[in-house]
C-alpha cells in the first residue's frame, strides 16, 4: 500500500519517497503526494526528481490493481533505467494544475448544497468540472451562479475527518453520490465538511476555505437524459 500523504494534507506539493516497483505500467512509491484519478477527480501530474537532479516527468496518476496501490504514469520520454527498487526520489506535483482540481472539487460540494438531488456522475479536471444530478426539474443558471458567489464569499471553512463505517451506516443520507460509493473495508470513511453547507464522504482534495475557490461560474446546463441534468463549471478569469 502506498502512504497517501494527500489525504491528510492536500497542500503538500512534494515529499521524499523510495521506488517500490517500476515497470512499463508505471512507477510505485512507498509514499506520495500524487492523487490518483478517482471519485471523479483527475490524477496528478508532476515530476520525480533524483538525487543527482535528473527529473522524470509524470503525466498522470492512477490507482493500481491492488487495494491502496498508486501508479505514477511516466511521460514517454522518461528514462526508467534511472530508477530501481529502493531509489530515493523527490515526488513533486504540478501544483498549478492540482490547485485548479481542488478549487473545482470544492465548488462541486457547493453545487451539491444548492441542488438537493442525488449525484450520478462527476468529472473534475483543471479546465472544467461537471456534475450530473438525478432530477427532472429545470435548473436556472443565474440563480446557481448567485448561490455559488454567495457561498464562496461567505468564507466557509473546509475540513475533513474520519468516521467509522458503522457511523456512516447509521447516517445513509450522508451519501450524495449514486455513482461513487465510499471505499469500504478499512473500517473508516473520510468525510468532507464545508462548514454549515455540505457534509459527505469524499476522498478527493479540496481547498481550506471557500474563498480560495475564487470566481467559478456555471458555463452550461444540459438535459443529459430524461432524469439527468448536467451542470458544467468553469473559472471566470
Ligand atoms: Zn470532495
Amino acid at each position: 500500500m502506498t502512504d497517501e500523504l494527500f489525504r491528510e494534507d492536500a497542500r503538500l506539493t512534494q515529499c521524499e519517497a523510495h521506488v517500490v516497483a517500476v515497470d512499463a505500467s508505471g512507477i510505485r512509491l512507498d509514499r506520495t503526494v500524487f492523487y490518483p484519478q478517482g471519485g471523479g477527480q483527475a490524477g496528478d501530474a508532476g515530476v520525480l526528481r533524483l538525487a543527482d537532479g535528473h527529473e522524470l516527468r509524470i503525466v498522470d496518476t492512477k490507482k493500481g490493481a491492488a487495494p491502496g496501490e498508486i501508479v505514477h504514469l511516466p511521460a514517454p520520454d522518461a528514462d526508467l533505467t534511472l530508477l530501481a527498487v529502493g531509489t530515493p526520489v523527490t515526488a513533486q506535483i504540478d501544483w498549478q494544475r492540482r490547485h485548479r482540481h481542488m478549487r473545482f472539487h470544492t465548488a462541486t460540494h457547493l453545487l451539491c448544497a444548492l441542488i438537493p438531488h442525488p449525484v450520478d456522475g462527476c468529472s473534475i479536471t483543471a479546465d472544467y468540472a461537471r456534475l450530473d444530478f438525478h432530477m427532472t426539474e429545470p435548473l436556472d443558471k443565474e440563480s446557481l451562479n448567485a448561490g455559488l458567489a454567495r457561498l464562496v464569499g461567505e468564507a466557509h471553512a473546509v475540513s475533513h475527518r474520519w468516521i467509522s463505517e458503522a457511523e456512516l451506516d447509521a447516517n445513509p443520507q450522508l451519501v450524495r453520490s449514486m455513482s461513487v460509493q465510499p471505499p469500504r473495508g478499512q473500517g473508516r470513511v473520510r468525510v468532507m465538511e464545508v462548514e454549515g453547507v455540505d457534509l459527505q464522504p469524499c476522498g478527493g482534495t479540496h481547498v481550506a476555505n471557500t474563498t480560495e475557490i475564487g470566481h467559478v461560474v456555471v458555463t452550461k446546463i444540459e438535459k443529459k437524459s430524461a432524469k439527468t441534468r448536467r451542470v458544467v463549471l468553469g473559472f471566470a478569469e
